[in-house]
């Protein structure tokens, strides 16, 4: 790979459209294409055109896009983050077991807990970070491996390569929900991962204005599998909301780059704050997943949680007294976001499975944008002035 991400990310996204030479890739807003002979399609971008929920040629450079900056060789996306974890699912039949980290995505809990479960695949979930714990748990055969790194809300980081030696040892595959590092800063298929699994809504769109997800590998049979079931299931997103993504990743790299800025200076201001308790931030050097962030990652991302001295109902009034930070489901666009949790993101997880893996009731978490530092330390000053 000779070009940078930046520049991948601008001219793979910036695909010039054969056809009319657009410089920026146009929506083929369409959901089916004309045949001169029958069974015979045609091709564009090396694919077949039939029928739009197999292949339509926006979607088609999205993929190509979303593979060249995770620097693998197939992408593929979905109308969500959920719809590409369920397409992993649909691969798997009953017998299968997956093993989960325990601290992931509510929705991702809630897909294998209240869907697949019932369907005979079996769930386990294990603390990644602890190694000998995972080596332990990996005893029992096991299909598929599921890590988060950093974790939502707790930014808890599990060592991606070693976590994959284990894996490999045992012959389970192992997916990456590589959602809050983005490709910019973290890059799991070179440290051993076999599939990378975006929540594209977040950072690689990063304005705020679609749902998409992705699935990202290197290896030739599986994008077949995962094809197939995207077409199969319907499991595809629209031209308009692919065009949207591609627009959004030729900033992705600069983007990251404010992103990581502010947080680290958020981070800071928080971890001297009088009014809290504790600051998660894999950033912050007594982080307990500091030194794998900082071999692992080029940078520690964007996302933190932090509790505050006056408990669950402090947490709320400081929650509710934002002027610039939106309270808000979702992470990873230009505007900073908080959230809480225990009632919003994470509140199909059952409060007692929440609580032993420690998210509080109390925790709120952060998605720092990209405005000016100074007015985003002054709003965070002036909420917690309220408790
Ligand atoms: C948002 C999110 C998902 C789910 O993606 P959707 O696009 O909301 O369906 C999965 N994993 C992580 C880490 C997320 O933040």
């Amino acid at each position: 790979m000779g070009l940078g991400i930046s520049t991948r990310a601008i001219h793979q996204a910036g695909h010039i459209d054969e056809a009319s030479k657009a410089v920026t890739f146009p929506i083929y807003q369409t959901s089916t294409f004309g045949q001169e002979t029958p069974g015979c399609p045609t091709e564009y971008l090396g694919r077949k055109l039939s029928y739009g929920r197999s292949e339509n040629p926006t979607r088609t450079v999205l993929e190509e896009t979303l593979a060249s900056v995770e620097g693998a060789r197939f992408g593929l996306t979905f109308s969500t983050g959920l719809a590409a974890i369920a397409a992993v699912m649909n691969t798997l039949k009953s017998g299968d077991r997956v093993l989960a980290c325990s601290d992931l995505y509510g929705g991702a809990y809630r897909l294998f807990t209240q869907v697949y479960a019932k369907l005979g695949i079996r769930f386990d979930f294990v603390d990644t970070t602890d190694l000998s714990g995972l080596e332990q748990a990996l005893q029992t055969p096991t299909t598929l491996l599921w890590l988060e790194s950093p974790s939502n809300p707790l930014l808890n980081v599990t060592d991606i390569a070693e976590a994959c030696r284990l894996a490999k040892a045992a012959g389970a595959l192992v997916l990456v929900d590589n959602t809050f590092a983005t490709p910019v800063l973290q890059r799991p298929l070179e440290l051993g991962a076999n599939i990378v699994m975006h929540s594209t809504t977040k950072y690689l769109n990063g304005h705020g204005d679609v749902v998409n997800g992705s699935l990202i590998m290197d290896d030739e049979g599986l994008w077949n599998r995962f094809k197939f079931v995207q077409n199969a299931c319907g499991l595809v997103p629209g031209p308009q909301d692919c065009y949207l993504i591609l627009r959004g990743i030729k900033t992705l790299p600069l983007r990251m780059e404010r992103h990581c800025s502010n947080a680290a200076q958020i981070a800071n201001h928080l971890a001297s704050h009088s009014k809290v308790s504790r600051v998660y931030y894999p950033g912050l050097a007594d982080h307990p997943g500091h030194e794998i962030a900082k071999r692992q990652m080029s940078g520690y991302g964007a996302m933190l949680s932090f509790e505050v001295n006056a408990g669950d109902a402090g947490a709320r009034t400081v929650l509710e007294s934002f002027k610039l930070f939106t309270l808000a489901e979702s992470l990873g666009c230009v505007m900073s976001l908080v959230n809480h949790p225990a009632s919003m993101t994470h509140a199909s997880v059952p409060a007692d499975v929440r609580h032993s893996v420690g998210i509080s009731d109390g925790l709120i978490r952060v998605s720092v944008g990209i405005e000016d530092i100074e007015d985003l330390v002054a709003d965070l000053d002036q909420a917690l002035a309220m408790v």
